[in-house]
């Protein structure tokens, strides 16, 4: 039997490293396990765009909660963190989608998010290489973008300084009540966080995250080409429907000057091969919106698995089936920008503070219930 504990987190992806910060701040002992190493999962694979969305009212709440808590923390944040607050253009093809981008920022000004509308020459000015033709754009200039991995790292190094520790290399094999079991060794503690990401099921059966694969394109470095995330207004509904398949423009400029291209949206299971067809579509969906982008080399396409839960929402708070433990797992396609906030959320409720945002949307119980399947 090893120390005791106060809290093990098993996983230590950004969402794993988030709440590592936010409990180790909160002066609890914690103890970091990851099967392989810090930053290599599902956050190796995503694209790290820190984006308010608005698909329910805790998505909303949850998103611009951590937005702020970026914010407050960017000037900390290690140059590697790559940190860019660079804001997000959401994209209207035309007037109806236009219409759709007024309702967007009166939804996002009632929860205190600053946005403006570009005109179509406004949006020219902003972003030369779109077509043209667009009906204008939502411009949020909170948003931003950092590199996940790094971002993972650098908040587990926070964590650090604050007395936790980490072991990489290290395969939990079960959660029981109070402990961890880790090959011959039982680790004690009094609460387990299974942040385990897409893989959180093989520790907590019960828990509905399914993985949701998604490919990416990085380009050449081509400075100044793109300047700001550019989202087209669709890309919600591709996030929402669960349907075997879809693609949505979605691309951003990297600290490099590289591109970032995407996204798309497959349920196969574990199969992290490249679809070339659904690539294809991909990619032709950018050049529909930046046919310059024709002229631009890619070099590298990769796969990764969004944890994703049948109604979206993270699951953040305690798993009543077993004493002590604690899920902060099922971020989707927004577990770079949410991880921060849900750190925050979990320490709150483990320590018995009062969270600055409603935790009941994301209550682990609500899955048990089978509430919010659609
Ligand atoms: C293509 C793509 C684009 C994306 N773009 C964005 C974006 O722009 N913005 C955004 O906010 N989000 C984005 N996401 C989503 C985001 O990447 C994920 O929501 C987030 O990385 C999930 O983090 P996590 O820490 O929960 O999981 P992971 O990063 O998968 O971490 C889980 C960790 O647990 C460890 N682990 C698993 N099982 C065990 C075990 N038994 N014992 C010990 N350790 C274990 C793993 O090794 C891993 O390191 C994107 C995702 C994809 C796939």
């Amino acid at each position: 039997m090893t120390a005791h504990h106060d809290a093990v987190v098993v996983g230590a992806g950004i969402v794993g490293a988030a709440c590592a910060e936010a409990l180790s701040r909160s002066g609890m002992s914690v103890l970091v396990l990851d099967a392989s190493f810090a930053g290599s999962g599902t956050t190796a694979a995503g694209m790290g765009h820190l984006v308010v969305m608005d698909d329910s009212p805790a998505q909303l709440a949850l998103t611009a909660y951590s937005g702020r808590l970026w914010a407050a923390l960017a000037p900390e944040l290690p140059r590697n963190v790559e940190h860019e607050a660079c804001g997000t253009l959401w994209v209207a093809e035309d007037d109806e989608q236009l219409e759709a981008v007024r309702a967007k920022q009166s939804v996002y000004a009632d929860s205190g998010v600053a946005t403006e509308i570009l005109s179509p020459a406004q949006l020219a000015e902003a972003e030369p290489h779109l077509r043209p033709g667009l009906a204008g754009a939502l411009l949020v200039r909170g948003d931003a973008v950092i590199y996940p991995p790094n971002g993972a790292r650098a908040l587990l190094q926070r964590a650090i300084t604050n007395g936790a520790s980490v072991r990489e290399g290290v395969r939990v094999n079960a959660i029981g009540a109070r402990e961890v079991i880790a090959g011959n060794e039982r680790i004690s503690c009094d609460c387990v966080i299974n942040a385990a990401g897409a893989l959180a099921p093989e520790l907590t059966p019960g828990i509905p995250i399914v993985p949701r694969k998604g490919h990416l394109v990085i380009t050449d470095r081509y400075p100044g080409f793109c300047r700001h995330q550019l989202v087209e207004l669709g890309y919600l509904t591709s996030a929402h429907t669960m349907t075997t398949e879809s693609v949505a423009f979605n691309v951003q400029p990297r600290a490099t000057g590289q591109m970032l291209i995407g996204s798309s949206r497959e349920l196969v299971g574990w199969d992290g091969s490249i679809n070339r067809s659904i690539v294809r579509r991909m990619l032709d969906r950018a050049l529909d919106f930046m046919p310059g982008l024709a002229l631009a080399s890619a070099i590298r396409t990769w796969t990764g698995f969004r944890p994703t839960t049948p109604d979206k929402l993270p699951l953040i708070g305690s798993w009543d089936e077993m004493p002590g433990l604690w899920i902060a797992a099922g971020h989707e396609g927004l577990g770079i920008t949410t991880s921060v906030g849900t750190g925050q959320l979990l320490a709150d409720l483990i320590t018995g503070r009062a969270p600055a945002i409603d935790p009941a949307p994301f209550a682990p119980s609500r899955v048990l219930a089978g509430v919010g399947e659609h």
